[in-house]
């Protein structure tokens, strides 16, 4: 039956079943697509169920030294007798050939009889150990068994525990025949990675050999109570819906548009006052499945809005204040028609590339408008005329006209999700991808259309943390002994680097982001599998927790404030905020407030706005990840006042008058001045070449 059960596992879907605990207390029916898992006692309906209900049983599943299931290399032993009974033969049924003496003899034997003998399994991940099963030598010649035991546990092979029964080492009962396999169940199930069987007495006549299983359960990996599998359209949809349900007071669902094939691009809210945009309230967002065949930031989205609910509901204090300071928006997938096609294929069958592009086939981190080459362009320009190119400005760039085109190569998805940047005050953000193991910061676009070059922003120093903050506390990123994914180290760069010096990107969405909008964007690539199996989710939930939180958490980092008309008190929409020596300005939102995004410094802030006269204030950053609040209020020209009051019909007060007056008094006597000046020089030289002309005739 798990035979055919395994067979049909990468067709049609996939469960969290790679641990053996699950073949050994559940049985699994297939039903048109649908799952039922049925235990020996209970009906469960939903599979992300399985692992906790698994590991209530007691009797673990064997490790499968009988089935092969673990491999010889994962048994080593103190001392062998002969290469034919050596420790890869310590296998419980394990079958001699006719012949003693041959390469396939029927135990592991050790070379020396004493106390210090032992034979190791490595389960390769945490396991729950619970029992040995033991058996004699198989052989027509030999009789050889192993009658009283010890067992000693490891997490790293190098310091062990012995097996206790109360406050003794504990002897575990052997075997009495050569054939028939004994179970010792340990007095207390035990947490480890390695176990030793140590052999104290043997048959008298013969030698230490002896045959095993162990029984043992995968440990669960994460505590989280959250719906660990594949979510496809319509299980997203109810996963997303079952959250709002129990948590509607700080999450709202809603569309931000539609796919090619008709699929709407859902977003999960989560605000302490969902549907609104708080003054002084930065928005957050995380963007996944932008390739639809990395799947496993869909999943981690999915479970990250299961999670903020929860510990939102329990009290969790850091949730609790993300949630009340922060307005927080996931996307769990920007590509569903992309998804869907690599779902259909399965997390082994659906290769490299089978759904990562939209329906019709565009590359969706390619799509968005190319805005780094208008800037250079502009910026050559303003070089040839032997102008200052720091004028060119690297903000809030304009689309180019060609791309607001009705037949422009532009996926609808994009256009939606451009609309959404553009409605929605973003201040900060990550694109989550996967293939490899990095974090990439902008540009991804290179200059010059080199294949690679690091190619960084006006903010370098402050996407270099951003990029170090995920990393440095993924799980994964953060392991030295990792592997690299497939042929890049980017170990050596500590798991970030810039996107263009990795490989250059027109069109990505992290570009667009940082020149269109106030919003700083970095991509994630979260595991060198871009479709993990779904016993894999649970890991990756936990290799990747820290790191989503503590992401969302630098939104709270620089300063932010309100820019206010100093009369009226109201905030200034579309103020720009200028950091001195920085050439890269943020607008303010709607109702005035603003953020901007900053290392630990003092900095000088200019802050602009039509109509009114600029003001200068300074602003310092501390190490706290708390914003500074640096308000600012600006004085209206008295040109803007007095327009304002004849726009309206009034009379113009008499002081605003006098205002008026007297600045076109100040500016004229100013511009006076200067054109005295230039007259007076212009005269000055004049006579003096007069004067050297006279002195040459001379
Ligand atoms: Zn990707």
């Amino acid at each position: 039956f798990m035979q055919s059960y395994t067979s049909c596992l990468p067709h049609s879907f996939s469960l969290p079943l790679t641990s053996n605990e699950h073949l050994f207390c559940s049985v699994v029916l297939i039903d048109h697509g649908s799952v039922t898992v049925s235990s020996r006692s209970r009906k469960i309906r939903q599979t992300p169920f399985l692992c906790i209900m698994c590991d209530s049983f007691v009797d673990c599943p064997p490790l499968g030294l009988e089935s092969m299931r673990v491999h010889d290399s994962q048994i080593r032993a103190s001392s062998t007798l002969r290469t034919g009974l050596g420790p890869h033969r310590g296998r419980l049924n394990i079958q001699s050939g006719i012949e003693d003496g041959d390469m396939y003899d029927g135990a592991w034997c050790a070379r020396h009889e004493d106390k210090n003998q032992w034979l190791e399994v490595d389960a390769v991940h945490l396991t729950k150990f619970t029992g040995v099963i033991l058996q004699g030598r198989n052989s027509i010649w030999s009789w050889d068994m192993v009658e009283t035991y010890k067992v000693q546990l490891s997490n790293d092979s190098y310091k062990w525990q012995t097996c206790m029964n109360g406050t003794q080492e504990a002897i575990f009962q052997g075997n009495l025949n050569t054939e028939t396999p004994v179970l010792a169940l340990l007095p207390v199930p035990t947490v480890a990675r390695y176990i030793r069987i140590n052999p104290q007495t043997w048959y008298s006549n013969g030698t230490i050999c002896l045959r095993a299983e162990i029984l043992g359960c995968r440990v669960k990996v994460s505590n989280d109570n959250l719906d660990f599998r594949h979510h496809n359209y319509k299980d997203m949809r109810t996963l997303m819906k079952s959250v709002n349900d129990e948590c509607p007071n700080i999450t709202r669902i809603y569309t931000i548009g539609r796919s090619y094939m008709g699929l709407k691009l859902y977003v999960m809210e989560i605000s302490d006052n969902p549907g609104k945009h708080e003054l002084g309230e930065p928005e957050f967002r995380y963007v996944a499945g932008m390739h639809g065949n990395e799947v496993l930031g869909r999943e981690l989205v999915l479970n990250l809005m299961q999670y903020l609910c929860q510990q939102f509901k329990e009290g969790n204090e850091r949730i609790v204040r993300l949630i009340t300071e922060t307005r927080i928006h996931l996307l769990p997938s920007m590509n569903p028609d992309g998804y869907e096609v690599a779902y259909e294929k399965g997390s082994e069958l659906a290769g490299w590339a089978d759904g990562r592009f939209s329906y019709e086939g565009i590359d969706l981190n390619h799509n968005f408008p190319d805005l780094n080459n208008i800037m250079w362009n502009a910026q050559e320009k303003a070089l040839e005329k032997s102008q200052d190119t720091s004028k060119v400005p690297n903000h809030y760039i304009p689309m180019p006209e060609y791309y607001t085109n009705e037949d422009a190569m532009v996926a609808p998805v994009t256009r939606a999700v451009i609309n959404w940047m553009e409605e929605i005050p973003f201040v900060l953000s990550a694109n989550l991808h996967g293939g490899e193991l990095v974090v990439t910061y902008p540009y991804d676009c290179t200059r010059d259309w080199a294949p690679k070059e690091d190619t960084p922003t006006a903010d370098n120093a402050f996407f270099r943390w951003l990029a170090t903050v995920y990393a440095s506390t993924n799980l994964v990123m953060s392991n030295p002994d990792r592997r690299i994914c497939h042929y890049e180290d980017f170990q050596r760069h500590n798991n970030i680097i810039n996107g263009g010096a990795w490989h250059t990107v027109p069109g990505s969405m992290n570009d667009f982001s940082y020149l269109h909008t106030n919003c700083f964007e970095v991509t994630v690539e979260l595991s060198c599998d871009k479709f993990p199996h779904a016993s894999e989710l649970p890991v990756e939930w936990e290799n990747n927790k820290e790191s989503l939180l503590v992401y969302m958490e630098q939104v709270h980092r620089g300063i932010k404030g309100v820019i206010r008309d100093k009369q009226t008190k109201k905030g200034i929409a579309d103020a720009i905020i200028k950091v001195d020596d920085h050439e890269h300005d943020i607008r303010s939102a709607e109702g005035g407030d603003y953020w901007r995004l900053l290392n630990p410094g003092e900095y000088k802030i200019i802050v602009w706005a039509v109509g009114y006269f600029p003001s200068m204030r300074r602003c310092t950053v501390g190490m706290e990840p708390r914003a500074t609040i640096c308000d600012i209020t600006l004085t209206k020209t008295p040109a803007e006042v007095l327009k304002q009051i004849r726009a309206r019909g009034g009379k113009v007060p008499q002081d605003v008058q006098l205002r008026v007056r007297a600045l076109r008094l100040k500016k004229l006597r100013a511009s006076t001045k200067v054109l005295n000046q230039r007259r007076e020089s212009q005269r000055l030289s004049r006579h003096s070449s007069k004067a050297r002309a006279a002195a040459r005739k001379a």
